[in-house]
């Protein structure tokens, strides 16, 4: 048994490997445990935005070229579309590049760095249960490792979360269902038809609940087309309204016969929770912090989660840092889960919270608009702030009304 780790980390996707990479590489003693060995399948679009860029450059030292090279990018650019109901409602050329990356891969590559840098992995260890007053994990084959502070990363159906008491109501009302499948391109029944050189949007389709959207994204081996909505809304804002609405399978199905693929009940779906809206207000009990899907931490109003993530996982480490060195002596434990908590609440709140809020604002003032007047508001909003919005998505910009941004992602990180 592997004994005596400062910090555990419980996943190790964006935010656990972001975590383990930042402790690591200043010298603490991280285990990092995944129920999976990379590479392994991740539901995703596989966008990234430049400040993604950033954050990967900043956290892993990683570059466009690693991308390519090892990191699984195969596509990047500047063009991008808004479809309402099915036709093209708008498009536009964004200053700086999206970028497309393959999961597994890319996920690979962020383990491969957290590892180098001094993270002990501990693969295929499924995580059942946390006690965060204890600060140990217990794992599926029996085994319990403790640490003095645990980071929870797995994921939105994230184990680890139970342990900070999270009300399940709220946390479901907040949770989307999306469902994406990567087709290959060409004639043919379920085959996508059409190439796909840039992201489209899609909005307003018929039955998709209107507190949700659609995507169409260049993939590796085709196109991948995905659909997002929160279930609660799916009887609350569609179209008809009405109770008992075809089920979110159904709907995805209607989605890509509206996009002209033939015989859309022939495509195997593949479904996963996307935290929309349901970040959590204490993602912290004990000596556990929680960071990326497991907290909740997901753009509300276009679902980016893994700048998110990277940015939440990095701050989890950067509070656990800042404990260990404010808390003095190793042993005062509740001084340093503490001092953690108050220190991650704070990195949240000053960079990630207040871009939700307004996300989150926009995103309802949108929907609104757009079921009571249709495509017109989406359509002006677009239209008028092209510039500006391509900017807010890449993090040169603020949700809140568009203001540049004063401060940078990154500079909180300790040097
Ligand atoms: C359909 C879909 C499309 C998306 N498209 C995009 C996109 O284009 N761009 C974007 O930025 N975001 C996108 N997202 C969101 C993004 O995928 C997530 O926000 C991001 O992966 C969160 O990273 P994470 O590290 O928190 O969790 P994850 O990436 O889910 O990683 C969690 C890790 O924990 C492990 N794990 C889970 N349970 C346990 C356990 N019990 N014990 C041990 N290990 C465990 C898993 O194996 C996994 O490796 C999309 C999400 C969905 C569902």
């Amino acid at each position: 048994m592997v004994k005596g780790f400062d910090v555990l980390v419980a996943g190790a996707g964006p935010a656990g490997c972001a975590a383990a990479a930042v402790l690591a590489s200043r010298g603490l003693r991280v285990g990092l445990a995944d129920r999976a060995a990379h590479p392994r399948f991740k539901l995703c679009g596989g966008l990234l935005t430049a400040k993604t860029m950033q954050a990967l450059a900043r956290i892993f030292g990683l570059g466009e070229a690693d991308l390519v090279s090892r990191g699984g990018l195969f596509h990047k650019t500047n063009n991008y579309f808004f479809h309402h109901a099915g036709r093209e409602l708008t498009r536009g050329v964004a200053a700086e590049p999206f970028r497309f990356i393959d999961r597994a891969a890319f996920d690979a590559l962020l383990h491969a760095s957290a590892l180098a840098r001094g993270a002990v992995p501990l693969p295929g260890r499924e995580v059942a249960a946390c006690d965060a007053a204890a600060g140990t994990l217990t794992f599926r084959d029996g085994e319990t490792l403790s640490a003095q502070l645990i980071i929870g990363a797995d994921g939105a159906n994230s184990v680890v979360r139970r342990a900070v008491g999270v009300d399940k109501t709220a946390w479901r009302g907040g949770l989307a269902a999306a469902i994406e499948v990567e087709l290959p391109v060409g004639g043919g029944p379920g085959w996508f038809p059409r190439e796909v050189p840039a992201p489209e949007l899609h909005v307003g389709a018929p039955n998709v609940p209107m507190a949700g959207y659609g995507w169409v994204f260049p993939g590796p081996r085709g196109a991948k087309v995905g659909i997002c909505g929160l279930t609660r809304g799916l009887s609350r804002l569609s179209r008809s309204g009405a109770r008992g609405e075809r089920p979110f399978s159904a709907i995805f199905r209607d989605y890509l016969a509206m996009l002209g693929v033939e015989r859309p009940e022939s495509v195997p779906l593949r479904g996963h929770p996307l935290p929309y809206g349901n970040a959590l207000a204490r993602p912290y009990a004990g000596r556990l912090l929680l960071a990326g899907d497991a907290g909740g931490f997901v753009e509300p109003l276009f679902g980016e989660g893994i700048f998110y993530a990277i940015a939440t996982g990095a701050h989890a480490a950067t509070a656990v840092l800042r404990a260990f060195s404010r808390g003095g002596n190793a042993s005062d434990v509740v001084g340093i889960a503490g001092i953690a908590a108050r220190e991650y609440q704070g990195l949240l709140d000053r960079t990630v919270r207040p871009e939700f809020v307004w996300s989150n604002r926009l995103r309802w003032g949108l929907f609104f608009a757009m079921r009571h007047f249709g495509a017109a508001p989406i359509k002006g909003f677009v239209r008028a702030a092209p510039g500006p919005l391509a900017e807010m998505v890449h993090g040169r910009r603020s949700f809140r009304l568009l203001r540049p941004k004063t401060w940078e992602w990154g500079a909180e990180l300790p040097g």
